[in-house]
């Protein structure tokens, strides 16, 4: 053990303080430090959902609390017990050695994101076949293609499937795959290291260029201005362009018209909400991958309740895995209804717009009738936007409601104002653990 159990237990004892009982007795307790070396701690861990979690809900929290103790960084590798389904082993490393050789070529695809594991419904069927067309000739249709839709319905699915099976088809392109947000902060360093030049060379080069999330461009000049010239040369030489956006080109604001209306160029396909069919469909494709056995009831339930967010019904799932391989538990209604509780409202009391204004204004010491109104100090803005989100997860109603109910807001703007809060949440603990009270509070109303 080399002397760094007492590391160890000092860096948990801190994640225990900063995430609360709960969270910390279901995912972190049952971690073991199995040893430690060359800066690598290698942690032993009951099942695979428990690295799905962690992956998903605190990537970075192991590693800094042990380089906080330790005084120099970390790596953590998390070990599956020798029970482990060998099949789902060398799915994994599999995926594992196809990213890596995807990353040695500058290409960041991942390759758990494919058409293979996307399903299709009336939701997605639009933007699959036009995804699907374009791999047939890249370049040559729809150009660029522009996917847009709400946080979680499967956008960096969809790109990264579009990437993947470019890369398997075409192995002589040239493939970029970048978050707006990276090439945006490529094109600040570049100007400040004075290598635009290289800057543009390297996209300019591109037969396929794929970029997640524009939205994230803007307000920002320069950026807009260089993808404005990228996006210029890549059409002319017929590259393939793809953008994903959480909103329609239209409603992005803060972006030149010029580029709007390169966006606007090809073909826009938008995901819609999935209906309960097609969630219970894809509840059953990862339960499958996850060698999970769900009965159809308990995958209605959790399709029923979680009303939007696919991601978050993917955290139900890795969740009860978690919790059933732990306990040796059964995952039957009762196991979902007690694990789930904190997820999943009750669906026979819908809730009302008064209840969340009243936490909200309770919470914030801010006014209901502000809440509501049409003020924009930074304040009030905030908790009507958290107001928004949190209308969106436990309400039925649908975007343009809650944007009429708060200060009389697109739909638009609601969903700007979840994915806003939805970062924020990820990168500020207090602000998460703020909203996690007040979702408790209103669920206890
Ligand atoms: P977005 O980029 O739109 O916020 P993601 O592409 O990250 O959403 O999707 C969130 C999660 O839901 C991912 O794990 C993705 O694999 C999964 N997902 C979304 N849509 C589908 C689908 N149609 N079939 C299978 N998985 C899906
Ligand atoms: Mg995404």
């Amino acid at each position: 053990m080399s002397g760094k159990e007492e590391f160890w237990n000092m860096a948990f004892s801190k994640i225990h303080e900063k995430l609360g009982d709960s969270v910390f007795e279901l995912w972190f307790k049952p971690m073991k430090l199995h040893h430690f070396k060359d800066k690598v701690a290698y942690i032993d861990i009951p099942n695979r959902f428990f690295k799905d979690w962690i992956d998903d809900n605190y990537p970075h929290l192991i590693s800094e609390a042990l380089e906080v103790e330790l005084g120099y960084p970390v790596s953590v590798k998390m070990r599956v017990g020798t029970k482990e389904d060998g099949a789902l082993k060398k799915i994994d490393s599999r995926n594992e050695s196809r990213r890596s050789k995807l990353a040695s070529r500058g290409i960041y695809l991942n390759p758990k994101y494919t058409f293979d594991s996307f399903v299709v419904g009336p939701s997605n069927q639009f933007v699959n076949a036009a995804a699907k067309r374009i791999c047939e000739g890249p370049g040559s249709i729809y150009n660029p293609l522009f996917i847009y839709g709400g946080v979680g319905l499967g956008k960096t699915h969809m790109i990264n499937a579009i990437g993947n099976e470019i890369v398997d088809r075409y192995p002589g392109k040239v493939i970029f795959y970048v978050s707006a947000e990276q090439f945006t902060n490529e094109v600040i360093s570049s100007i400040r290291h004075e290598k635009m030049g290289e800057f543009k060379d390297k996209y300019r080069n591109a037969d396929i260029l794929l970029v997640d999330d524009i939205q994230f461009i803007a307000g920002k000049v320069a950026t807009q201005e260089e993808f404005f010239h990228t996006f210029n040369s890549l059409y002319a030489r017929q590259s393939q362009i793809v953008i994903s956006s959480d909103r329609a080109p239209m409603d992005i604001s803060d972006i030149t018209d010029r580029l709007r209306s390169r966006f606007s160029m090809g073909l826009i396909a938008d995901i819609q909400l999935p209906e309960v069919e097609t969630k219970v469909a894809i509840l059953f494709k990862k339960a499958e991958a996850e060698r999970l056995t769900i009965p159809d009831d308990v995958a209605y339930f959790i399709a029923s309740r979680v009303k939007s967010n696919i991601r978050e019904l993917e955290g139900c799932l890795i969740k009860l895995g978690a919790y059933s391989s732990l306990t040796g538990m059964p995952i039957d209604l009762t196991l979902v209804k007690n694990v789930l509780k904190d997820l999943i409202s009750e669906g026979d009391k819908p809730l009302t717009i008064e209840v969340i204004l009243k936490a909200i204004s309770d919470y914030f010491g801010i006014k209901q009738i502000d809440i509501k109104g049409k003020k924009r100090t930074k304040e009030i803005a905030n908790a009507r936007q958290i107001a928004m989100y949190i209308a969106k997860q436990l309400t039925t109603m649908s975007l343009s409601e809650i944007g009429r109910a708060f200060g009389g807001k697109d739909h638009a703007t609601v969903i700007y104002a979840c994915k806003l809060i939805e970062k924020k949440r990820q990168a500020d603990e207090n602000l998460n653990k703020g909203i996690d009270h007040i979702i408790r509070k209103i669920k206890a109303s």
